[in-house]
């Protein structure tokens, strides 16, 4: 990829992007994030991405057919640029908006926010003994997740949840899907639910895998439990968050705007879109 400082031409990838239409693109505006996670896959090494070089990349993907975009990081909402203002700049664009959040840190009235069509939150367990094992501070997390999904429930917004899968939560996926279940019986308002299986990298991810990895079968068993009760909304299995045949990231590297999901996945950066979080 060339190494112009600001350029765009490394965006896309002509035979890429022959292969295979893109359907989504996640931005990863940031590594930095207010919240530690025992199982994070982003690094340090990648530059915040500039606003100018963020509305470079809306015209680029409106040209390519894009319609729908996912903001994340690390954590959107502590990104130095107006993220805000980027969510508007894209709905006004005819994106389908999603922003993949830890929650923490939202906006008075986030849930009626007309910038944003879907917000995209965690949630490890049910439990939230389990759920704080995994997202270790600040503390009272999980309940900081229900107050959003209550908030979102009152005004019927769309929200995604994501779940990644380790050795401290898999016996839990059942209950974690029958809350759920629950849950979107009274709210209507879930869209999807990602289950991702743990990877060990990262910044939390690679020295946590001893306590963490789970063999594929029993993360597979747990997807397939969780299908088999036949949930209202769409449940999806992502064993391998950075490879998929319609997401591809975008990030910063040295001032210039990087793209790709294998690329990605083999950086010394590699993150996790928190969406897909
Ligand atoms: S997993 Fe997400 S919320 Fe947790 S530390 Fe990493 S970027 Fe932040």
């Amino acid at each position: 990829m060339s190494a112009e400082a600001g350029g765009l031409e490394d965006l896309v990838d002509p035979a890429r992007s022959a292969e295979r239409p893109l359907s989504v693109a996640v931005l990863m505006l940031q590594p930095a994030c207010n919240m530690a996670c025992s199982f994070c896959v982003t690094e340090d090494g990648f530059d915040a991405i500039r606003f100018d070089q963020a509305l470079d990349l809306l015209e680029e993907l409106t040209a390519r057919g894009v319609r729908s975009i996912v903001l994340g990081g690390g954590e959107p909402l502590v990104w130095p640029g107006d993220l805000l203002r980027l969510a508007g700049e894209a709905k006004s664009r005819g994106f389908c908006v999603q922003v993949g959040t830890n929650a923490i840190r939202l906006p008075h009235g986030f849930e009626e926010l007309d910038c944003i069509d879907r917000w995209v939150l965690p949630l490890e367990s049910a439990d939230p003994e389990v759920h704080g094992r995994m997202r270790y501070r600040p503390a009272g997390h999980h309940a900081l997740i229900l107050r959003r999904l209550e908030a979102l429930r009152r005004v019927g917004k769309s929200v995604t949840l994501s779940t990644v899968v380790t050795a401290v939560n898999a016996a839990g996926v059942e209950d974690l899907a029958r809350f759920l279940e629950e849950y979107h019986a009274h709210a209507g308002n879930i869209h999807a639910w990602h289950l991702y299986r743990f990877l060990p990298l990262g910044r939390g991810g690679a020295s946590n895998a001893d306590s963490l990895a789970i063999p594929e079968r029993e993360y597979l068993a747990a997807c397939e439990r969780v299908t088999e009760r036949g949930l209202g909304f769409r449940v999806f299995r992502r064993a391998d968050m950075y490879h998929s045949r319609t997401v591809e990231f975008f990030w910063s590297e040295g001032g210039v705007l990087r793209s790709g999901s294998e690329a990605w996945a083999r950086a010394d950066t590699g993150s996790a879109p928190e969406s897909p979080r």
